[in-house]
């Protein structure tokens, strides 16, 4: 299989603080790749070195071929091949949710506003959320909010799409229609990384499960592996505290 991504002894510290150590990782084209772990053994870190929210301290990420650590390559262009859904959903309130759906296409892959329009519809429909067009995202419950998230990180079409638990901040009545969104996504053969603390989800949707204690890659491998039958010890020791 074809990798999209392929990290390749990832480095990153803050100041002395080693967060991420050696990290070696890939993503093929249509897996679904669940990270699990504690917090702060730098989940998020690794989903922001690879969107390039911040700058690893040493390695390679090889996308599609290309080394784009390296100082020649076009960051900017690299960042539109990856869409990111975060814990907080970082709507503008200012704007309705179409209008929350479009900017970015116009702007940044220079679409009409008609053909962004139609984009946006298409993703809103996905995510159920075609109704809301023209809400505020203030009248919307966190559920709807992260629903309209996902469907603007889709208008733009990525390549992969990264979620750092975006469950996380949901009221628990919300959660199973942000994950149900989520399932159907990695049903549809899209390239999706999942930083999640929702197990069974993780068990259910996922090609393959990565634990992630202290910085590093513990453990990899099918969720028939990582939940029924871990090989290392951390592993099960973090499942029995989370299950
Ligand atoms: P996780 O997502 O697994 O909870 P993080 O990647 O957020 O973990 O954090 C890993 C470690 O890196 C933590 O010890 C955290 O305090 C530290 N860290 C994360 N971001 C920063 C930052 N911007 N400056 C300093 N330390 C950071
Ligand atoms: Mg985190």
């Amino acid at each position: 299989m074809e990798n999209v991504i392929d990290i390749q002894h990832l480095n990153k510290s803050f100041g002395t603080h080693e967060v991420l150590k050696d990290i070696d990782f890939s993503v093929e084209k249509g897996e679904v790749v669940s990270i699990i772990g504690s917090s702060g053994s730098g989940k998020s870190t690794l989903l922001r070195c690879i969107n390039l929210l911040e700058k690893p301290s040493g390695g390679q990420i090889i996308y599609n071929g290309e080394n784009i650590l390296d100082s020649k390559h076009d960051i900017f262009a690299y960042r539109q091949n990856l869409g990111m859904v975060f814990q907080q959903f970082n709507l503008f309130n200012n704007h309705n949710v179409l209008k929350n759906c479009v900017v970015g296409q116009v702007k940044v892959l220079k679409r009409s506003k008609e053909e962004a329009e139609k984009v946006a519809l298409k993703y809103l429909d996905v995510v159920g959320m075609s109704q809301y067009v023209n809400a505020s995202p203030k009248q919307l419950s966190g559920g709807q909010k992260q629903r309209v998230a996902i469907a603007r990180a889709l208008s733009m079409e990525p390549d992969v799409m990264l979620f750092d638990e975006p469950t996380s901040a949901l009221d628990p009545e919300m959660v199973g229609e942000v994950l149900r969104v989520m399932k159907e996504l990695a049903g549809s053969g899209l390239t999706m990384l999942i930083v999640t603390h929702e197990m069974e989800f993780a068990k259910e949707v996922s090609d393959r499960v990565v634990f992630m204690d202290k910085g590093v890659i513990a453990e990899e491998g099918p969720p028939e592996q990582i939940f029924n039958h871990p090989k290392q010890d951390r592993t099960r020791e973090f499942l029995k505290r989370t299950l």
